[in-house]
């Protein structure tokens, strides 16, 4: 259980972030950027960035919408599909396709090349895309070493349930009441995708030292009984603390993020994310080289 402790340990919130210009990622992805580290570094650190794409509305058609052949390097992206389909192909020959529920987890670290499209099945029948893009740093020890993919399926996720019928977790990363998440990370993270259904106070425990955000994706939620975080607005929570206390309307979907932060230096130029400036250029040689890889032709029938 996550039981209900006293007021001196809860995380403040220290600030909600929210942002209302949108952007396309290539012509598949429209995105809302709700933290980077471009401005919050050590603040969200391990975590880099935050996408939210959608929800939107997309007509069938049989063109490919999304983001072509791009690199990267030093970091992890994790993408959570909550409506729609992404296909995804790499330089190393591996790719997949995730749907509602699933979770691609891929560590790019001494990097890849890839390419982010609609899934096909979806793009002719058109429906809802809704999707988070994480991207997740690495420590520098592991910024160089090989990428590998965790493809984490709906049915592999497992769920706590709130005391109480508050609602349920689905443990995509690190534990919570005892159930462990199936993604395998570098440093201690911990993804859960919260749904909220009752409107009792609820603790969540979240680990003293670690840097903590709450992203609403549906609905709203009250913190510490005083300030609302509001639909794709995210919350950001101090270090000290132990658990943080949220009450919500009925229906409200979270996605809480927290970690051991990585006290390091964070220099990024794109889709690269280093320690200096002098990797940063390093990595751009290696891609403009070639060392990356490439993506294979679509093989034709
Ligand atoms: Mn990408």
């Amino acid at each position: 259980m996550q039981l209900r402790k006293s007021d001196a340990s809860v995380k403040k919130l220290l600030r909600i972030e929210r942002n209302t210009n949108q952007h396309w990622v290539g012509d598949g992805f429209p995105v809302r950027t709700l933290f980077s580290y471009s401005t919050l570094g050590p603040v969200i650190s391990p975590f880099l960035l935050f996408d939210y794409a959608g929800p939107m509305e997309f007509p069938p058609t049989k063109q490919r919408h999304g983001v072509g052949e791009h690199p990267h390097r030093g970091f992890e992206t994790v993408t959570i599909v909550y409506s729609g389909e992404v296909e995804h192909r790499d330089s190393s020959g591996s790719g997949g396709k995730i749907g509602p529920g699933d979770v691609q987890w891929m560590t790019a670290a001494s990097g890849l090349v890839h390419e982010e499209f609609h899934g096909q099945d979806f793009a002719q029948h058109g429906g809802v895309l809704e999707m988070v893009q994480l991207w997740v740093n690495l420590p520098a020890k592991d910024k160089m070493s090989p990428p590998r993919y965790q493809s984490i399926l709906d049915s592999q996720i497992p769920t706590a349930n709130l005391p109480e019928d508050q609602g349920r977790v689905r443990v995509i990363a690190g534990e919570f009441d005892g159930v462990s998440g199936p993604a395998r990370t570098f440093t201690p993270i911990s993804v859960w995708d919260i749904h909220l259904t009752g409107k009792q106070l609820t603790d969540l425990a979240v680990p003293d030292g670690y840097n903590t955000m709450l992203a609403v994706l549906k609905g709203s939620v009250r913190i510490n009984e005083s300030e609302t975080i509001g639909t794709a607005e995210v919350g950001l929570f101090d270090r000290a603390g132990d658990h943080i206390r949220i009450s919500s309307e009925p229906n409200t979907v979270v996605l809480l993020l927290c970690g051991e932060p990585i006290d390091e230096p964070i220099v990024g130029s794109g889709p690269f994310v280093m320690n200096t400036a002098e990797e940063i250029r390093q990595a751009k040689i290696d891609y403009q080289s070639g060392k990356m890889g490439k993506i294979a032709p679509i093989p034709t029938a």
